[in-house]
Parts: C-alpha cells; structure tokens; sequence
C-alpha cells in the first residue's frame, strides 16, 4: 500500500476535565450523569448532533421490551430514561411487554435536558480520532471537527464509542467478532400515516409469536416458554412480495419486528432489514450498508403498502440517522463475562448492578419471564494495559452469549452507571481506576438509586 507521511503539527488544548465520557449511547449518557452526580467535573463527547447513541441516532425505541410480570429488574439511571421519556411525552406503549418504547426523535431533547440538569459540559460535533497516552496512562483525546484538530485532556477517560475505539487506539488488547460471525447490522426506518386502527385489527387477527423467528436459513434457541408468546413480528407480507415478485427471492431476510405505533399513525422502529457479513469497523463495509439497507427498506415499505392492512397510504417518515451497528470490538477485559454468568444467575463481588436474564443475539433468545438475574461485575470494564481508562456500553469483556446480554440498552446504562460511578470515586481518592475501592463505588451507586445485589 501506497503510504505518506503527515507533517508533525502542534494541536491546542481546548478544555481539561475530571471526567471524559466519549460516547452518548446509554452506556455514555448514564455514565457520563453517573460521574457528575457524584461530584465529578465531567463533560461528555459526542461525534454526531445528538445525544443518545442507537437509541436516537438509530431510532432503536425497545428499550425495555424484555420486561415481563416476573421480571427482576435493574434500577438506576436506565429506569430514569424511561420515566424521564414517559414524563416528557417521548414514549409510546410497547406491544409486547411491561414497558414502554422510547420515541427516538423527542429523546434527543430529553437527554439534552439530562445532560444540562446534571451540570455535564456537552460537546457535540467533535469525533474522537487520536489518543494521548504517556507510558501507559491515558491523558486525553485528540478530536477533530469543523473547527479543526483539538486536544482535550481529562485525569480519567471513559470510553463509550460502542466500539472500543479509545481502548483500541490507546493500545488496550481488543478483539473483534469474526464478520462471519458478527450480528447483521441494520437500516432501521419509521413510518407514519399508518390506520392504526386497522393495523392493530390485523395484528390481532394473525398474532405472531417469538416462534416465528426461526427463517428457512435460521433458528432461534430458546428455553421453550417464550415460544408461545407474543411478538410483534412481520413475516406475511414479504412472504406475498416475494411471491408476486416484489422483493427478489433471494432477500428472504427481510422481516422483523415492528416497535410502536402513535395514536397518530407513526409506525416506529421498524427493525426488518438485516445485513449479514458487514465489519462497521470499515467505512467501505458501512458505505455498502448503508446504501443497501436503505433499498432493502423501500422494498420493505412497497410490501407493507401492498399487503398489510393499514399501510396503504402509509409512507416513510425516515430512516435512522446512521446504520444501526450492533457488534464490533470489545476489550479484553480484568475480568470476561461468560455464558455461565448471564445464563446461571452470575454473583461478583464487584457487582456495580443487576440485569434480567435477558439474552438476545447470535440466535439466542431468551426472556427474563420468571425473576431471574443477574450481576454485572466492574472487571468486566477494565481494559488491560492502559490505566485511567475503562469502557462501558456494548464493548466490555466477554464472550458471544454474554454479549448478547450485554449490549442491551438498559444494561448498557447499568454498566455505564458504574463506570462514572467509579471513575469520580477514584479521582476523589487519588487512586487508579484498577485500585478503585469497590465498596465506595457500591455505596455511591446505591445512594443513587442503582441495585447492586
Ligand atoms: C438495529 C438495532 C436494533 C437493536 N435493538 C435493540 C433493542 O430492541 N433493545 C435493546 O436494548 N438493544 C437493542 N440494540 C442494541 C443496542 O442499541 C446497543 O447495544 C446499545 O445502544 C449500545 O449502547 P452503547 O452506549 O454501548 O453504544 P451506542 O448506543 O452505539 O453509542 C455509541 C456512541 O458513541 C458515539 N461515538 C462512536 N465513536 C465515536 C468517536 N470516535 N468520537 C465521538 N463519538 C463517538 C456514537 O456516535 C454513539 O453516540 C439494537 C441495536 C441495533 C443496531
């Protein structure tokens, strides 16, 4: 490959903070309100115009749909998303579950309303592109934006990217899911001037269930109970597109769930277009995704305006900001989750919070019906090889199964929780965040409302 050298140039330092939170996803933003309420100078970095990672910049809405009569579940700043969203107008029922799915668009006002309240400092519009690492301690991030190359330093860093890109340039050890073994990413759209009426009609008179999952070339593992139950899944009318010659037979994966519909007609989270063998660590594979997914998607809507009742004078309202991504890097971490842990009820010492047994992905579907959880230990966030750093999100340690437990979105705010939690703690008690005392963490997290056991 043709290579050429950059010239060496000075970069000015733009701002100092106690607490760095790059990422805003739910692991970012939770994080990042986390460290401030306890008492932490903290600013939180953003690339893109928004707060809120997938949930906003993807419009993926189910934030809670696992939640279930039985259901144990984990409390904290995840559940004041909700309620916040709830309260705020930024929330429409979800179909399936106790919960209710956040309106993707209003949220990115409620998390500009979060993230003020909390006293955070907001950068949006700047992209994290280099760190700055002495010996092996991480000082601070170069970004780049319209107003150039610009330094921030910060006395700890929490990496939020979902894709482990601090950890990974900083030098911490990371590793990447084979892309043939990667979870598709996704367009996801929405649609509005849908007859709800007539809709859910339809819905009711051909219910579907989780059972339907399963494709000609894919299965699903369950435990059995969830078989039987409800899923707000559309299968019919790309059967019927495909038979009329609508949708070209070999795009059979084009089905899925749809998330919310509006009282005025905006049918949501439209999660049907999957794209297998893509590496969104590659902007050529991102390219290609982006480009093929948005044709899947009016493919998509051409058949539900076709064949399913309701959609007739329906149109897209608009596809998400950016390919949804769901599977990249993730660190090596002190300590990796495993299947055992997320499948058997996992206890840790360091547990930072709890989470349903929920598992969803690599084809496994498994629903917290009956109480069960589990503990999410803070070694799981401690890269190795680079101190002053962790990371949070979907990119912690552990193995596939445990990800697919994982990288949900309210797990993903437990987790970031814990993570500003502690990074503020061991800023005020001068120590690394490897050496942080988990029982000051503990404390903390539970005076603000997280459950640790
Ligand atoms: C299509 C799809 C459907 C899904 N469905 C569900 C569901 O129904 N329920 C559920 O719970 N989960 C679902 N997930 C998974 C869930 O959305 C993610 O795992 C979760 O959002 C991860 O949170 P995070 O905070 O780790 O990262 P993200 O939400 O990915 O946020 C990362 C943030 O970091 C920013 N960023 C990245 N790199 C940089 C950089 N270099 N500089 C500055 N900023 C940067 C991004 O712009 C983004 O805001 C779905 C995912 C996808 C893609």
């Amino acid at each position: 490959m043709e290579l050429i050298n950059e010239a060496a140039r000075e970069t000015p330092v733009i701002h100092r903070t106690d607490v760095l939170v790059v990422g805003s996803g739910p692991g970012g933003l939770a994080a990042a309100i986390a460290a401030a309420r306890a008492g932490a100078e903290t600013t939180l970095l953003e690339r893109y115009g928004c707060f809120g990672g997938n949930l906003t910049q993807v419009g993926v809405e189910g934030f809670a749909w696992y939640r279930h009569d039985k259901t144990v579940d984990s409390e904290g700043i995840g559940i004041e998303f909700e309620e916040r969203a709830k309260s705020m107008g930024a929330a429409n029922p979800e179909p399936q579950s106790n919960s209710h799915a956040i309106d993707g668009e209003a949220f990115k006002y409620v998390a500009d309303v979060l993230v003020q309240e909390a006293g955070i400092t907001p950068m949006l519009h700047r992209t994290m592109v280099a760190t700055i690492v002495e010996g092996d301690v991480i000082k601070g991030v170069i970004v780049e934006s319209k107003g150039g190359r610009e330094a921030i330093l910060a006395k700890r860093i929490i990496d939020a990217t979902g894709d482990a890109d601090i950890a990974h340039r900083a030098g911490a050890l990371v590793h990447k899911t084979p892309v043939e073994e990667m979870m598709a990413a996704s367009v996801m759209f929405s649609m509005n001037g849908v007859d709800k009426t007539q809709f859910i009609e339809d819905v009711k008179s051909n219910p579907h269930t989780y059972s339907d999952w399963c494709g000609p070339d894919w299965s699903m593992e369950t435990t059995g109970k969830e078989d039987k139950l409800f899923s707000p899944y559309l299968k019919k009318p790309f059967e019927k597109a495909i038979k009329s010659g609508l949708i070209p037979a070999n795009l059979n994966t084009i089905t899925g769930t749809w998330g919310a519909i509006s009282e005025q007609g905006d049918l949501s989270y439209l999660n049907l277009v999957h794209l297998a063998g893509l590496d969104a660590t590659n902007p050529d594979h991102l390219t290609r995704g982006e480009m093929e997914g948005r044709r899947q998607a009016m493919l998509a809507i051409a058949a539900l305006k076709q064949f399913n009742p309701g959609c007739e004078n329906a149109k897209l309202r608009n596809f998400g900001m950016t390919l949804g991504v769901r599977d990249t890097r993730k660190i090596d971490a002190v300590y990796n989750m495993t299947a055992q842990d997320v499948r058997e009820q996992g206890q840790f010492e360091d547990s930072i919070g709890i989470f349903p047994e929920f598992i969803d992905g690599y084809g496994i579907l498994i629903l917290p019906t009956t109480g069960r959880y589990f503990q999410l230990p803070y070694r799981s966030m401690l890269p190795k090889g680079v101190r002053h750093l962790l990371v949070t999100g979907r990119c912690v340690g552990g193995d596939q199964d445990s990800h697919a437990a994982v990288r949900n979105m309210m797990c993903c705010a437990v987790n970031g929780q814990g993570a500003g939690v502690a990074a503020a703690i061991s800023i005020q008690t001068n120590v690394d965040v490897a050496d942080v005392d988990i029982k000051k963490v503990q404390q903390k997290l539970m005076q603000q409302g997280a459950r640790i056991h």
